[in-house]
């Protein structure tokens, strides 16, 4: 659970409507603190603590989704901005009334194989037969397919394909819409198929049963995920010192030498008989 944040001025850790409070009455101006109140009230809005199984945490990093589940955690507000400036184009957004039957930002629940999962994705029209997702970059993606067309990252690519599943429309075509600060580009996704014979091709229910299934167990058993570095792990993950203070422990326990029981009798031990 993300309790609130680590004061970037003075590094204690402070309830979110005390990191407000400061801001509101101007104290952050004294300190010289870069985070306006609008900034941390958009920021909070967004740290949701959530008990279901998201589409999200199921493409992202399984250990970070468990370290937030299962962990009392603290974030700096600076680790949080990125994912504050992604709310800005969502809200200019909701805002802009596009299609008479478009279903904005609207949460969704489905039973997978008997677990429950949710998500909420950006944007579907259904009389287009085509979902949407909308992502802030730095970094537009530029990797072209083999069809030539600008691939999506693969993390968004799994998420718009999970969204298409869970949605109770029937979903054509999936694109990932990527704004920089630049430029902006649409990246179409391939549809995944909910199931297939093929064993070369991704479907949703081959993701779901090598992702959704461990993380699921990794949850019911309080056993936290294995350390898997990717792309998350430099900037963009808000509990990467309790992952790290963890992988430290895991390490050292995997090192530490376990002695041996002899079966047996031990060297030493007396002869013992029947009678004692
Ligand atoms: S507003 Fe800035 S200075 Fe005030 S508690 Fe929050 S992070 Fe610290
Ligand atoms: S540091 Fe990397 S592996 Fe660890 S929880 Fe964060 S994203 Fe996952």
């Amino acid at each position: 659970m993300v309790k609130g944040f680590y004061c970037v001025k003075t590094d204690e850790c402070i309830p979110f409507s005390g990191c407000l409070e400061c801001a509101r009455s101007r104290l952050n101006r004294k300190l010289d603190c870069p985070f306006d109140e609008a900034v941390i009230a958009g920021m909070i809005n967004n740290i949701k603590n959530k008990t279901a199984i998201s589409v999200t945490m199921i493409s992202n990093c399984h250990r970070a989704s468990f370290i937030q589940r299962h962990h009392d955690t603290w974030v700096y507000p600076s680790g949080m901005y990125w994912a504050f400036r992604g709310q800005i184009a969502h809200k200019v957004m909701e805002e802009s009334t596009l299609h008479a039957d478009a279903v904005i930002e609207t949460r969704f629940e489905k039973e997978w194989d008997g677990i429950m999962v949710e998500g909420t994705p950006d944007l579907v029209i259904p009389s287009q037969k085509v979902l949407k997702d909308y992502k802030t970059t730095v970094n537009i993606p530029s990797y072209l397919n083999k069809d030539r067309l600008v691939l999506a990252y693969e993390n968004h690519r799994v998420q718009v394909n999970l969204y298409a599943w869970l949605v109770p429309y029937d979903i054509e075509e999936i694109e990932v819409v990527y704004m920089s600060m630049e430029e902006t580009r649409i990246c179409p996704v391939e549809k995944w198929a909910e199931s297939s014979t093929k064993k070369s091709y991704q479907t949703v229910d081959r993701y779901m049963e090598e992702n959704l299934v461990p993380l699921y167990e990794a949850f019911e058993s309080e056993t936290m995920p294995p350390y898997a570095r990717n792309w998350a792990c430099a900037e963009y993950c808000g509990v990467s010192d309790i992952c790290y203070r963890e992988l430290k422990k895991e390490l050292m326990a995997a090192r530490r030498v376990v002695p041996l029981k002899k079966k047996g009798k031990k060297n030493g031990d007396t002869a013992k008989t029947a009678n004692g």
